[in-house]
């Protein structure tokens, strides 16, 4: 008798538990952390073993709703069967996976042959989509590295895995290249920090002006390039964009 009361709580804990969407407790735990959660933020270190397996079903069950928003007939349209789970996994596993996983792991190394030459990194390619109507950005980016004795060199490939870490989200190109200068900065300590980035919007080229050949085009420019004017002059000129 005296373990049913006992019984009866864990059970209701339990059940309190069931019906609330993954999503609302990994956005309780932000708010809690008082951690900001725009769509271009990582937010890896709020979500549980398991739960992004859950964050997926959760997804792909809105997005059906979406689908039969639009009276779309999912049921009996073969092409449309599974949109919802594919968009789903696309969102969450492929084109915004930089939200949801921790950053990529990047061994440091000394830099023990003191180079201290300009050192240009690209065309990387890039890939995004805007925030504001989740349409692809696809671009090209160029980094210039300005390094010294206390600089940390980093493989070649890597910074294209922290490009991809970053434009994997929802991305306003402004603020992406500034993402990207703080965490190349942080991980690399160089004198000095350069980076072009020129993307195409298709958002303006498939809806709104509709025109194909508009790009964008970003720069930021960190510690020596700032003040040196011929070394920002000489990366722009390394750097071969189409005009
Ligand atoms: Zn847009």
């Amino acid at each position: 008798m005296k373990s049913l009361p006992e019984l009866n709580s864990n059970t209701e804990a339990a059940s309190d538990d069931v019906g609330i969407p993954v999503s609302v407790k990994i956005r309780e735990r932000l708010q809690a952390a008082r951690r900001r959660f725009n769509a271009n933020d990582n937010i890896a270190d709020f979500i549980q073993p398991g739960e992004l397996e859950l964050l997926l079903d959760e997804v792909q069950h809105k997005m059906q709703g979406v689908l039969d928003s639009m009276v779309i007939d999912t049921a009996g349209d073969h092409n449309t069967a599974n949109t919802a789970r594919r968009v789903a996994k696309m969102y969450l596993n492929e084109v915004f996976s930089g939200r949801y996983v921790k950053g990529p792991t990047i061994t440091e190394f000394p830099n023990a042959e003191r180079l201290n030459e300009l050192m240009i990194v690209g065309p990387i390619t890039v890939r995004s989509a805007c925030s504001h109507h989740f349409c692809p950005v696809i671009g090209k980016l160029w980094i210039g590295i300005m390094p010294n004795e206390r600089t940390n060199v980093i493989g070649l490939s890597k910074y294209a895995r922290l490009a991809e870490w970053i434009m994997g989200r929802p991305q306003i190109q402004e603020e992406a290249v500034v993402q990207l200068a703080d965490l190349i900065q942080e991980k690399t300590k160089p004198d000095g920090l350069a980076l072009v980035m020129e993307a195409t919007h298709y958002c303006m080229a498939w809806r709104g002006v509709k025109d194909m050949n508009s790009k964008m085009i970003n720069s930021v420019m960190r510690g020596v390039f700032l003040k040196d004017v011929n070394l920002r002059r000489e990366f722009l000129a390394l750097i071969p964009r189409e005009r």
